[in-house]
């Protein structure tokens, strides 16, 4: 096995794109390094991306913010400025693990190890966040949900490193939110999730939504009726009430030990009606 630690994204991407065996990203490693020891992958060469310039920084720039794909959770929610723009996003990265956990690992392998369960998914989908990809053919930036394409597999071409995620600057009256359950207080995988993101007008009344479940179905599933059901609403409990039987609706979860189907269906509406009522709090709705 050969390890490398490039400084350049194009060294990096070179090096992906030249390897003729098994080659793997390294971020933080709480995905990969288990892997490994579990024996699923036995990687020919393996690329450490935490040396590569400006992939461990987050930029507030005009647009919003850009996230390093080697920036890991605990420095996220250690940003005051990002927390405050992006609370659910954030909420999300910091549910990942433990304290042992966040201080390694990335939102970016999160996505890029394509659980189901991925925590920080869902409240990125809610966010409209997009990640910047670059590779042998340039630099291309797509939606975050285009990323995953099933358990375990991604859109990335060979070669290819995200080198960032954005977040665009918010307009006034937006908030979001991210709420999972699990069986315990922490270190588990969602059994589901859901993220909101919601932005208010003057007179509290929800212009712009998008409502996801994380671990309902394949990959996080963006739920277009449940921003519909929100849309011109003040979250009265009617409308709470159409959010949850939408959101149950819309799931298309497994079977298995740590969760039924008809379980995970309740459930998705409950959190969905709760991530939006904090998503319209922290928006500044009453
Ligand atoms: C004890 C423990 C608890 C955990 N708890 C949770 C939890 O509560 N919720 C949850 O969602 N996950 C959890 N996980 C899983 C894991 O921590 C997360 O998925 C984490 O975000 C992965 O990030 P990483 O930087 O460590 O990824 P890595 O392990 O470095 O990489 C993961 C995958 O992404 C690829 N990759 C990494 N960076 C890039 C990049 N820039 N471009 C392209 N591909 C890339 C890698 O090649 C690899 O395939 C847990 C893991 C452990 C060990």
């Amino acid at each position: 096995m050969r390890y490398i630690r490039p400084l350049s994204i194009e060294d990096a991407v070179g090096q992906l794109a030249g390897s003729a065996g098994t080659a793997a990203i390294l971020a933080g490693g709480s995905d990969l390094l288990v892997r490994m020891k579990g024996g699923f992958i036995e990687p020919e060469l393996i690329v450490d991306i935490k040396a590569i310039e400006g992939l461990s920084e987050i930029r507030e720039t005009a647009e919003g913010f850009s996230i390093g794909a080697a920036v890991p959770c605990a420095v996220m929610g250690e940003n005051a400025t990002l927390k405050k723009a992006w609370p659910g996003v954030v909420e999300a990265a910091k549910l990942i693990g433990s304290k042992q956990v966040q201080g390694r690992c990335t939102i970016v392998g999160n996505l890029c190890n394509a659980s189901p369960a991925a925590d920080s998914v869902p409240a990125m989908v809610a966010a409209a966040a997009r990640a910047v990809i670059a590779g042998p053919a340039g630099k291309r930036t797509i939606a975050v949900e285009s990323v995953p394409t099933g358990p375990g597999r991604t859109s990335l071409a060979n070669g290819e490193i995200i080198e960032a995620i954005l977040l665009d600057k918010r307009p006034p009256r937006s908030g979001d939110a991210y709420l999972r359950f699990i069986p315990r207080t922490e270190m588990d995988i969602a059994v589901v999730s859901a993220g909101a993101n919601l932005t208010l007008d003057e007179h509290g009344v929800v212009k712009s939504a998008r409502v996801t479940l994380g671990a309902a179905a394949p990959t996080v599933l963006l739920v277009e009726a449940a921003a519909e059901v929100l849309i011109g609403s003040k979250l009265d409990e009617s409308t709470l009430e159409r959010l949850a039987k939408v959101c149950s609706g819309a799931c298309r979860p497994i079977d298995d030990k740590r969760g039924t189907i008809e379980f995970r269906r309740k459930v998705a509406g409950v959190l969905a009606r709760r991530v939006a009522t904090t998503a319209y709090q922290r928006a500044g709705g009453k």
